[in-house]
Parts: C-alpha cells; sequence; structure tokens
C-alpha cells in the first residue's frame, strides 16, 4: 500500500545528531545542534523562566483561542517593537502565538502565497535550511539572495544590494535582523537602512525571522531592522521564537506579526490567520505560552530573564574570544578576527568540508558540513580541545 512513498532521507541537522549520539567515543563533542548548553554542557532553564513555570503549575489547561493567549500576544508585540512603539496603540499590528518560529514561518507564509499575488521568494545564501522547506511546502518558488562572502567571511553587501534593485513589487525577502543562521555574520544599521530603503523602493515584503533576540546586542538593538521596517511602514511580516532566549525548545513558543495599513485590513488578516490556524492544528500549546506571558508581563521577571539571556550572550562572546586566542596564537600567519565579530550562537568558522570531516573522524568533534560551528556549545572543559583540534586541520 505504501510502496510508491517515498523515501525521506532525513534532516541533515537530525542526522547528524543521531550518528553523534551514536559514536561510541567517550571523547566526542556535538557542536551541531543550534542549542544554548551552559559552561557545564546542560541545557539551562532560566531561573525567571522557573519561577514562571512554578506559579502557572501543573493544572489542567483549558484551549488557548486559536490566535493564541492575549496576554502573551500583547506582550510579545512590546518586546518585538518597543513598549512605547506608536505603532501599538493603532491596533494595525497583528499578533498570533504560534509553534515556535517553525509555525510562525509556515502561517506567514501560506497566508502571503493565499492572499497576495506572487510565488517568488528569496532567502540569503546560506540560510537556515528549513526557510527553504517551509516556503517550498506553502507553494512558493525559492531563490536565494547573495549573503555570505566566503573570502572575507563577511557580507556581499553591494551584490544584495544590487540584487534587490532587481527584484519585482511584492516579491518576498526573507531577512534575519540579528544573529544570522548559519553563519553569525549581520548587517550593520547602516547597512539595515539602505537594504530598507530598497525594499521600501521597489515594494518587496520584507519577511523578518528572529529566533536569537537578545543574543546579539541587546533586546532593542537585535529588533532594529524591525522597528526601522515599522517606523517606514513597510508591509511588515515578523517570525519570533522563544526556543533559544527561553529554553522553551519543546514548549513550542513563538509569534508571527504583521504590520497591516490600517485597523480594518489587520483584523481581515487576523481572521485568515485564525481560519488556517483552525484548520491544521486549532491551537496552539498552552503550557509555553502562559510561561512566556508571566515571564514578559511580570516587570522584576521581564528584567530577571533579560540578565540571564545576556548571561548567556556573554558566555559565548567569552568563547569567540578564546577561540579567536588559541588560534590566533598557534596560525599568527591567518586572520581569526571573524569570531568576535560575528554575532549570535552560529559561526561559520570558514573550515571546508573535508577540514569538518577531518574534526569528526580524528578529533571526534561535530560540526555541520558547512562548517557551522554552535558556539553555545563550547565550554572551559572542551574550548581547548576543540580549539586544538581546528588549530590541526586549519594547518592541513
Ligand atoms: N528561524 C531560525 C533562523 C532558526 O534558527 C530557528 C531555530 N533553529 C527557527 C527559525 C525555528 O525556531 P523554532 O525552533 O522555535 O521553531
Amino acid at each position: 500500500m505504501y510502496q510508491h512513498v517515498q523515501h525521506y532521507a532525513g534532516d541533515p541537522i537530525l542526522s547528524l545528531v543521531e550518528t553523534f549520539q551514536n559514536d561510541p567515543r567517550p571523547n566526542k563533542i556535538s557542536l551541531a545542534i543550534g542549542i544554548y548548553f551552559d559552561n557545564n554542557g546542560k541545557m539551562p532553564l532560566p531561573n525567571s523562566v522557573l519561577t514562571a513555570e512554578k506559579q502557572i503549575g501543573f493544572g489542567v489547561k483549558s484551549y488557548l483561542p486559536m490566535e493564541g493567549h492575549a496576554g502573551f500576544r500583547t506582550e510579545v508585540a512590546k518586546l518585538i517593537l518597543g513598549a512605547d512603539n506608536p505603532v501599538l496603540t493603532e491596533n494595525r499590528v497583528v499578533v498570533v502565538q504560534t509553534l515556535g518560529g517553525s509555525g510562525a514561518l509556515k502561517l506567514g507564509a501560506e497566508f502571503i502565497h493565499r492572499w497576495l499575488p506572487q510565488t517568488k521568494m528569496y532567502v540569503s545564501d546560506p540560510t537556515w535550511d528549513n526557510h527553504r522547506g517551509i516556503f517550498e511546502g506553502a507553494g512558493f518558488e525559492v531563490g536565494s539572495y547573495p549573503y555570505y562572502d566566503a573570502n572575507t567571511i563577511g557580507v556581499r553587501f553591494t551584490q544584495m544590494c544590487a540584487f534587490f534593485n532587481t527584484l519585482p513589487e511584492n516579491t518576498v525577502v526573507l531577512l534575519h535582523p540579528c544573529c544570522h543562521n548559519p553563519t553569525g555574520v549581520d548587517l550593520s544599521p547602516e547597512q539595515w537602512d539602505t537594504i530598507l530603503q530598497i525594499v521600501a523602493e521597489r515594494k518587496l515584503i520584507p519577511f523578518m525571522d528572529m529566533a536569537y533576540q537578545g543574543f546579539g546586542g541587546d533586546f532593542d538593538s537585535d529588533a532594529y531592522a524591525i522597528r526601522k521596517a515599522v517606523a517606514m511602514n513597510l508591509p511588515l511580516f515578523a517570525s519570533c521564537s522563544f526556543s533559544k532566549n527561553m529554553s522553551q525548545y519543546g514548549q513550542r513558543v513563538g509569534a508571527l506579526l504583521v504590520l497591516a495599513p490600517n485597523a480594518a485590513e489587520a483584523e481581515l488578516v487576523l481572521g485568515q490567520m485564525k481560519l488556517n490556524v483552525r484548520h491544521i492544528y486549532s491551537s496552539p500549546p498552552a503550557q509555553g505560552g502562559l510561561i512566556a506571558y508571566y515571564v514578559l508581563s511580570n516587570k522584576e521577571l521581564l528584567i530577571q530573564w533579560q540578565t540571564e539571556v545576556y548571561e548567556m550572550r556573554d558566555r559565548i562572546r567569552q568563547m569567540r574570544q578564546k577561540l579567536y586566542d588559541v588560534l590566533s596564537r598557534r596560525l599568527p600567519e591567518k586572520d581569526f578576527s571573524y569570531f568576535i565579530k560575528q554575532r549570535g550562537m552560529f559561526s561559520y568558522t570558514g573550515l571546508t568540508v573535508a577540514q569538518v570531516q577531518r574534526l569528526r573522524d580524528e578529533f571526534a568533534i561535530y560540526l555541520l558540513d558547512s562548517g557551522r560551528l554552535c558556539v553555545a556549545g563550547l565550554n572551559d572543559g572542551n574550548i581547548d580541545a576543540v580549539a586544538d583540534a581546528m588549530a590541526a586541520v586549519f594547518k592541513t
């Protein structure tokens, strides 16, 4: 009956995690998956989030509305757009609680494909693998725009601008407002100003995917591009995720924001979002939404949580610095400053596929084939081994 069903080879990142788990070598180190680990190699639960969980408790939770918890939706808009953003009082920001950042991308992609008359969208080259899958799954033809420059380990900004300048009206461009996944290479505020000006002139639709707010600069500066797009009154879609910054990986907490031209159109957009939710999964998970709401709406917990995220950010920065220090000492002829310039959990290391393979085979250190390293997987206990191994393979 199912013989004709096409075989699925598996997700490249998740398959690598499985290979790692089956690796018998006791000294193995995984830097492949995008999860924040603390200095003891454990997934921490921020104290602020733990307090919220205790307050909420284990009692029965009824269904949330299709669009999610009302208080959560209000607080998320404040976190992303800034609490005093004038647009918040204009009733034209649509917010839907979603199943993580992935769910927000899916809901936004399906809405755009159904209601706006174009089928083409572009992601950065490279991008998080699943962007392509999610948008193709919603019916889009997905292309890529120039982004990462392997020679400078920076952005091909001139080419990126030139490419955007060729795109027809209503084309969707997926952008990472902070902590670009997989490269760690971000645009500067000035570069954002330039790109968003092109987006405005060519009437493109910016879809900003922010899965790492708080891990780059701070909660406000990480949202710079989104807030600028709102100030420019662009037809913005923004997805966010609390998987990493609240350690809510498995609870599936995220949100989709849409900036509509006016309150009446916002109502229409929200209605179709609700309908789509109803037809797919009916309503989002209550527990994670309540936890995030509790943290975001309580002034003290909010400050505590943001401080805890900054501690994670700072630990990642220390690991970057240490990697830079060791590698620069070992290979003084090579410039490793990109490790400290990059932001967020990931780093494009500049390692080739063959070098990544060597790290895996000879040193039991797992990176993605692209050379992406999850800096948040480094700690005081493994960084020397990783830096030594990287220095060895960089030499070849
Ligand atoms: N966008 C980006 C850029 C991501 O890195 C991730 C998570 N890896 C997501 C979206 C999805 O977030 P979630 O895990 O909350 O679905």
